[in-house]
């Protein structure tokens, strides 16, 4: 069965807004996952949704077959979430600041995962280190880590790319490679094409609230 199931899946915003115009999509274990498309097309809103932070208008989500809508605490242990923007207390240790993350989620100390973690993501010599200690990447590294903190069935990076250089845009793709091999099914945002291609499995083009097409990275290029 899927991880996750998306079934005529509506959203509209108070302002009567129609942000998403029926999806229906399912995702696989294992798999890798990019959301293109253009700025408003409404990948925001549908990861918002899966991940049990925003409510649809109408439709159904289930994760490992469990209804997200209805129940959004369950959701939010299944699911782990790479916000666009670096928010953690940067006084605090590496070390720290994951394994809180994990507790914050209800789950009882796991050091031996959080030591997993931080050797998959190349962060293990920097556990002692504060936030404020690292470059960009380490920090984006440090969010992922966040994220998986709690043992998630899946992640979910929104825009991990976003308004970051060719450096870190090559090192976040590694970073999506690593944790390919891990096993981590993942979905991302994003409006690059070649990131699409670089990292996928398969690519969903979204716009306009629609989800145009799915398809799997080698028949995308020819009908683009
Ligand atoms: P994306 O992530 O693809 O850029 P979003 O999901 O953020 O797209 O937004 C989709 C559309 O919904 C946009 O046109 C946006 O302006 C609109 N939208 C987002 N949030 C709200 C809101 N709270 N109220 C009304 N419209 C919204
Ligand atoms: P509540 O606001 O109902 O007390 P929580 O304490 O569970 O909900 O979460 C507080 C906020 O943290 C949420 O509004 C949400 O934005 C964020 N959050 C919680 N769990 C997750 C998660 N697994 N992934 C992403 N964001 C989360």
């Amino acid at each position: 069965a899927p991880i996750i199931s998306i079934r005529d899946l509506t959203k509209t915003y108070a302002n009567g807004f129609q942000a998403l115009k029926g999806i229906d999509l399912d995702v696989e274990r294992g798999e890798i996952l990019a959301l293109l498309g253009p700025n408003g097309a409404g990948k925001t809103t549908l990861i918002s949704i899966v991940c049990g932070i925003a409510n649809p208008s109408g439709g159904h989500v289930l994760v490992d077959g469990k209804d997200v809508v209805k129940d959004f605490r369950l959701t939010r242990s299944m699911i782990g979430l790479v916000p666009q923007e670096l928010t953690t207390d940067q006084f605090e240790t590496v070390w720290n600041t994951v394994s809180f993350s994990r507790g914050l989620h209800g789950k009882k100390a796991n050091p031996a995962h959080i030591e997993k973690v931080l050797r998959d993501l190349s962060l293990w010599d920097k556990k002692d280190n504060t936030l404020r200690q690292l470059s960009g990447g380490m920090k984006r590294r440090v969010l992922i880590a966040k994220a998986l903190s709690h043992e998630p069935m899946v992640l979910f990076l929104d825009e991990p790319t976003a308004g970051v250089d060719v450096a870190l845009r090559k090192d976040m793709w590694e970073v999506v490679a690593t944790l390919r091999r891990a096993g981590v099914t993942i979905i991302l945002t994003t409006h690059y094409i070649e990131e699409a291609e670089e990292i996928a499995d398969r690519v969903g083009v979204i716009n306009g609230g629609k989800l145009l097409l799915v398809e799997e990275k080698s028949t995308l290029m020819r009908k683009l």
